[in-house]
């Protein structure tokens, strides 16, 4: 097979239509058989469910190349259980999770010339959705569903080296208590827009959260949960029912246990905490980056600075991040079930 002509090395995190993406319709109380094609373009009923109430769920995930040149994603599983569990607290019908795997796999054997070759740091991301297709006026859950699944090339997060991130504490509240925090919804995004374009014109990359309900919690960023060491250098994990559980955390967690030795401490962390300096080492976990590190944190002027720095990532940080790239990319053993092997 042979690849697409791209500059892999300098791609960035933007959309390029690729040759296939999967389509599936839910109609009549069932999911339909779903098929490959080449429309990268959805046509809505002004009164679709989504565009009315924005009944939409959706996971990211990517498929890359191995050290040895299998295609492979990472954990995909874990994205059809959580875009199930999000499509039913949104009274939406959940894709039945072995049709969400078979689904992936087609999409990446179908544009397996779009995967970026090993080594490049690039990987073609891949964007599960379903929304809700039919027309709604009287507020109630659309009748028909349609789940997509599209792929996209993307570049490597870091360029020429990890660089700690500079972020604030906002003004603004994530997730409601008994809310839709824990799913992934683009509803949680439409209403962080505010907060990140403001926190991107103030100079900050990302805005941390703090628990709606006393604000006195630390909970996540818009879309990457946050991990702090300590200084006995055991990993401290912020637990929160109002927190989307990450896969890339989940999978750290059990690195740094399994692989590293290191104590795990999952449990509300508190803003304080951060403010009396008690962590070492702060960063930001998802799929896109693994890990960004926090060097330093701007609470309406109160400068928290990690001794990590602002030059480079943290010892721990830094071996959690690279044993889960190994094992991502093949170069340290998997925990079985881990890598899905596609081509
Ligand atoms: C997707 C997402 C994450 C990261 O999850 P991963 O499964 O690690 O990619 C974290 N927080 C929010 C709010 C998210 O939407």
């Amino acid at each position: 097979m042979e690849k697409k002509n791209l500059d892999w090395e300098n791609l960035t995190f933007s959309y390029q239509p690729i040759d296939k993406r999967y389509v599936a319709m839910y109609k009549d109380g069932a999911w339909q058989e779903g098929e490959l094609s080449d429309d990268p373009n959805v046509v809505l009923n002004e009164c679709a469910g989504v565009l009315q109430y924005a009944q939409q769920v959706f996971e990211g995930l990517k498929a890359y190349t191995t050290k040895d040149g299998h295609i492979v994603c990472f954990r995909p599983d874990l994205n059809a259980r959580r875009m199930y569990d999000s499509a039913q607290r949104m009274e939406m019908p959940p894709y039945p999770k072995d049709k969400f795997v078979e689904a992936i796999k087609e999409v990446v054997q179908a544009n397996a010339a779009w995967v970026p070759p090993y080594g490049t740091g690039a990987t073609l991301y891949l964007r599960p959705y379903e929304f809700g297709y039919s027309s709604v006026i009287g507020v109630a859950p659309a009748k028909d569903y349609e789940f997509r699944i599209f792929g996209t090339p993307v570049g490597p997060y870091f360029k020429g080296g990890v660089k700690p991130i500079t972020v604030r504490v906002s003004d603004f509240d994530r997730a409601a208590p008994r809310g839709t925090g824990h799913i992934k919804a683009g509803l949680n995004y439409a209403m962080s827009m505010h907060a990140i374009v403001t926190a991107h014109a103030e100079g900050f990359a990302e805005n941390i959260y703090l628990d709606a309900a006393t604000r006195t919690k630390v909970e996540e960023t818009g879309g990457a949960n946050i991990l702090f060491v300590d200084q006995d250098g055991t990993l401290v994990v912020p637990k929160s029912d109002t927190i989307l559980p990450s896969i890339t955390r989940r999978s750290l967690v059990y690195v740094a246990e399994h692989y590293l030795n290191l104590k795990i401490d999952e449990r509300p962390v508190y803003w304080q905490e951060v403010l009396d300096h008690k962590f070492v080492e702060c960063g930001l976990c998802g799929t896109a980056a693994v890990i960004s590190p926090i060097g330093r944190i701007n609470d309406h002027g109160t400068i928290i600075d990690f001794p990590s720095g602002m030059e480079e990532i943290g010892p721990v940080m830094k071996k959690m991040r690279e044993t889960l790239l190994g094992i991502q990319m093949g170069e340290v053993e998997a925990p079985e079930g881990w890598i899905m092997r596609i081509l």
